[in-house]
């Protein structure tokens, strides 16, 4: 009887299984793919936080970032440079792999080229290179990714945003440390260009709907060819309830992606560090209702609720603005004090801070209009 099986080894069922083993419990991490890190479904672009959270040694990082611009696409470009590491680009295959060996040694063992296709009464069923099989734990840490298997069996409702997400990464010499963004080259999102290891940058969009097309006609800009494609879906906002009897969501299996770039790492592990301390108490106590499990969805909340509810307002923002408002953004926040102010308070995974100092700005408000400026402001004060 294991006390906790993670479904899922991507980085968050990693990081789930190394916290849960480092605590003493039993821990099984099943994988579905005959390796971990494959194959790569993400742009590889982690802060510096996320990247801390990842808790591997440097050996897959090809870049680091200090800062971005932002191309409007009708003229106007906002760049601002941090003149330190504010990001890391990584081989995220590596970054992976690491991650399930630093789990590995923590003691959790590992089934991999096995699928969970079912779970009942503290049972998890497979499917794979042995067959079927079943497996007795306590507890389920669901980290199976975008098309988590539990929500199905759970007949819990998923996150409400799928959005699909394309990138190349191709040869192109970029001098600069600053990363890329391109909203008009996606709508409802933005696209991305981002200094790869020297010579490669990856170009890069998600939306939620004519991706491909948006692609074609954005990749078209770089008169290149494709060395590594990459694609994949990525769901957000939260599931409605990230919890159920021995069961608890972590990372995409519950839609935990930030709605401001799609990057789902940092949130990810958080929520698994969450979910270790509840399995762990769980386990203690011996009791794995839902009185008990419920309790990982207020340290989730109380860690990064707030946050990732601002990430969503500003994503519903974003698919209401157009081109012509960006562009004239853009351009009122190309004074010193608005630049200084996003160096020092920005933070790709915390928004909160940057929109409280920007939303006091009456030339932002007036851009982006007093009703969305309310909508944040409620959000945030
Ligand atoms: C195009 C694109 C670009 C992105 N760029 C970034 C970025 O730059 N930075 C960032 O932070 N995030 C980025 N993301 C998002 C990021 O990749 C995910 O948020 C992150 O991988 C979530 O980790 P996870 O462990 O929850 O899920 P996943 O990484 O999806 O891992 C889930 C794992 O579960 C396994 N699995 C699935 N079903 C089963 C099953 N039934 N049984 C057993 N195993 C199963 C899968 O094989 C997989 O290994 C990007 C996503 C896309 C699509």
């Amino acid at each position: 009887m294991y006390d906790v099986i993670v479904a899922g080894g991507g980085p968050v069922g990693s990081s789930a299984a190394r916290f849960c083993a480092e605590k003493g419990l039993k821990t099984l991490l099943i994988e579905e793919h005959s390796e971990f890190g494959r194959p790569v479904q993400c742009a590889g672009l982690l802060s510096s936080n996320a990247f801390s959270e990842c808790r591997v040694s440097d050996r897959s990082v090809l870049n680091t970032v200090s800062g971005a611009k932002v191309v409007s696409g009708l003229g106007s470009e906002l760049s601002f440079d941090a003149k330190k590491t504010k990001a890391y680009v990584v081989d995220r295959g590596a970054l992976d792999r690491e991650m399930a060996i630093n789990a590995a040694n923590s003691g959790a063992e590992i089934k991999l080229k096995t699928s969970v296709t079912g779970f009942r009464s503290s049972e998890v069923i497979t499917t794979g290179v042995c067959g079927k099989e079943s497996f007795k734990c306590r507890m389920v840490i669901a980290a199976d990714g975008p098309r988590s298997v539990f929500t199905g069996i759970l007949k819990l409702p998923r996150p409400p945003v799928i959005l699909s997400g394309i990138q190349a990464e191709i040869p192109m010499d970029i001098s600069s440390d600053l990363v890329e963004l391109h909203p008009y080259a996606s709508p409802d999102f933005f696209g991305w260009v981002i200094p790869a290891k020297k010579g490669f940058a990856r170009v890069g969009l998600c939306g939620e709907k004519d991706v491909y097309e948006r692609f074609r006609r954005f990749f078209g800009q770089f008169d290149s060819s494709c060395l590594h494609l990459v694609t994949g879906t990525i769901p957000l906002g939260v599931m409605p309830k990230t919890y159920a009897a021995n069961v608890l969501f972590c990372g995409d299996a519950g839609g935990f992606a930030k709605p401001t770039s799609g990057g789902g790492v940092y949130t990810g592990i958080r929520t698994a560090l969450h979910a270790s301390e509840v399995a762990l108490k769980c386990c203690n106590s011996n009791r794995f209702d839902t009185s008990m499990t419920s309790e990982y969805e207020k340290r989730w909340k109380a860690d990064i609720g707030r946050e990732l509810k601002t990430g969503m307002a500003l994503y519903n923002i974003r698919k209401r603005i157009s081109d012509t408002q960006i562009d004239n953004l853009l351009r009122c926040m190309d004074t010193p004090e608005v630049l200084d102010d996003i160096i020092k308070y920005g933070d790709m995974d915390r928004p909160q801070k940057i929109v409280r100092k920007m939303i006091l700005k009456p030339q932002i408000v007036k851009n982006l209009g007093k009703f969305a400026a309310a909508e944040l402001k409620n959000l945030i004060f």
